[in-house]
């Protein structure tokens, strides 16, 4: 839970176009300001001053979140003009403060982000940044982490392990990188079960998950892909479904399959 202060620009700016809205995307921006002070605070006095010209909905910083526009208005934050960018999507600005926490920021906002796909219907596929719309390198401090960042969703502030964590190199490749398509996952049904369920198809689910980051223990030796289905493994399988439109049940199965293999191309 973070506090989110709802403080409009006012509607006589031009920089609140007041166009109708059904947001169908989350697009997700950088400040570029490394500026001290450069909060969330900072940025609503910024956007409500009437010379200046773009717009979007949300500013987050390390401890709060400022709304600037409701969310049946569009922004001016994409580049695209009239464009789907600006017209459809919300506009969600994360600080990057010289004197503020940009990874607690970083979490606050994926926090966010995780509420209004629910409360507005937005797909994980649409969550987007803003490069997608005009190829500016927007969220600079994330595209390099973008997967990373969007697997992060399912867990920021629920007392799961982040998955957001910052990468140090970003020449060295991740631990766990992508399985070839030849990857074979089981079609059978996978379950935490007692005696254990386990062998090499639990081993190729939970190196399948890893790679598209849902660790079954992030940290723990080999990210806890050991090939047993227990229930942190059950745990990996929830997030993932929760975030892929499936029941979120813990039990592998034709359904969680799929979207795997889906998500692992
Ligand atoms: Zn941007």
């Amino acid at each position: 839970m973070v506090k989110i202060i709802k403080d409009f620009i006012p509607k006589s700016n031009r920089n609140r176009p007041g166009n109708y809205m059904k947001p169908l995307y989350i697009t997700v921006h950088n400040t570029a300001n490394t500026a001290k002070g450069a909060n969330a605070a900072s940025h609503a006095s910024f956007v409500k001053r009437s010379s200046t010209g773009v717009s979007w909905h949300y500013t987050v910083d390390e401890n709060c979140i400022y709304q600037h526009l409701p969310l049946n208005e569009n922004g001016w934050h994409t580049g695209d003009g009239r464009g789907t960018g600006n017209m459809k999507s919300i506009g969600i600005e994360i600080c990057e403060n010289a004197d503020g926490n940009f990874e607690k920021a970083v979490e606050n906002a994926q926090w966010l982000i995780r509420k209004l796909m629910k409360e507005q219907g937005i797909p994980l596929a649409n969550v987007v940044p803003h490069k997608r719309w005009s190829g500016k390198q927007c969220p600079r401090k994330l595209l390099n982490r973008w997967d990373s960042f969007k697997a992060g969703i399912a867990t920021a502030h629920t007392g799961e392990k982040a998955t957001a964590k910052p990468v140090k190199n970003t020449s060295s490749k991740p631990k766990a990188s992508k399985p070839k398509k030849s990857v074979n996952l089981p079609s059978g049904i996978l379950k935490v079960t007692r005696p254990l369920t386990k062998g090499s198809a639990v081993k190729a689910v939970q190196q399948a998950l890893a790679a598209v980051y849902y660790y079954p223990d992030k940290g723990a030796k080999n990210n806890g892909i050991d090939g047993y289905y227990g229930p942190k493994t059950a745990n990996a399988v929830k997030r993932f479904q929760l975030m892929h439109g499936l029941v979120a049940d813990g039990i592998y199965g034709p359904k969680t399959k799929a979207a795997l293999q889906k998500a692992l191309k």
